[in-house]
């Protein structure tokens, strides 16, 4: 039998990239998994390639946060597991920032997670047992210029872990991140296109540019970020960690 046998666990941004991997990873291992996204074709296709369940959820929405919840608990019991995974970043100069790009920026990257710990806090404790698992990124634990609201809401992501760490240590619930460095995904493809945008460097050039941030000269995988996460899953005296998934980008 395995640990994550008749556990249900939440991803959410799981209908693409890391929180798809993530979420494959998961129902591999044994857990029944619900996504949940803002994008329902998405979560479709994700749900059923890997066999979760799926509920649409805007994670800033308070309001969509507590129904989706509501319904994955209603259909595969209490959250075991929650992964925080939804997140966005756009790049942009501090000097021409729109308020409403750092108030989306930290309404999804930071108060999204603070909205889905929230749901869950609660029948975790009642049950003296739990997991939260936070993809914050290097951003949380170093600056990065022209993303500094992301690099904000990330580092804000990392306060918050440790402090529920601390506060449910005794109560059986463990509470980490994960920071990825650059990884695979749609989002870095979208990092690519606007640096080809704004500085007219062709793809390879633009990729180059990224990868120089890894030591070992290449892009994360997803798949490794879910191998973290399921093994920080397990763990029961580890918590308050951040751990890096980055090629050694940050020490
Ligand atoms: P991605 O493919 O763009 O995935 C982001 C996911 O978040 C999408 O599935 C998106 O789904 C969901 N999402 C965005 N805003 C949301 C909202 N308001 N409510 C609910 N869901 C929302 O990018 P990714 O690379 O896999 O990113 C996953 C996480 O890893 C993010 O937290 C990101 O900051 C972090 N990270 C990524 C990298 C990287 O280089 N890729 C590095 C470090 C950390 P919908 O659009 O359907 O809602």
């Amino acid at each position: 039998m395995s640990y994550f046998d008749g556990k249900h666990a939440v991803v959410t941004g799981g209908g693409s990239g890391i929180g798809a991997a993530i979420a494959a990873s998961l129902v591999s291992a044994g857990a029944a998994v619900t996504i949940m996204g803002r994008n329902d074709d998405k979560l479709r296709k994700v749900a059923d390639d890997i066999g979760a369940a799926r509920e649409l959820a805007d994670v800033t929405d308070r309001e969509q946060v507590a129904t989706a919840f509501a319904s994955a608990v209603k259909n595969n019991g209490c959250v075991d597991i929650l992964v925080n995974n939804a997140g966005m970043a756009q790049a942009v100069p501090f000097a021409k920032m729109q308020d409403e790009l750092w108030d989306q920026t930290i309404a999804v990257n930071l108060t999204g997670v603070y909205n889905c710990t929230r749901v869950v806090t609660e029948s975790m404790l009642a049950a003296g047992a739990g997991s939260i698992v936070n993809i914050a990124s290097t951003a949380a634990r170093t600056g990065f210029a022209y993303v500094a609201a992301y690099c904000a809401a990330k580092h804000g992501v990392l306060g918050l872990t440790r402090s529920l760490a601390l506060e449910f240590a005794k109560k059986g619930i463990t509470v980490n991140a994960v920071c990825p460095g650059y990884t695979n995904t749609d989002m870095v493809e979208s990092a690519v296109e606007n640096v080809i945008a704004k500085t007219g460097r062709t793809r390879e050039q633009a990729l180059a540019e990224i990868l120089k941030s890894n030591p070992q000269g290449r892009l994360v995988e997803p798949e490794e970020v879910a191998d973290a996460v399921i093994w920080l899953c397990q763990q029961q005296s580890v918590t308050g960690q951040a751990i890096a998934v980055d090629g050694g980008e940050v020490q």
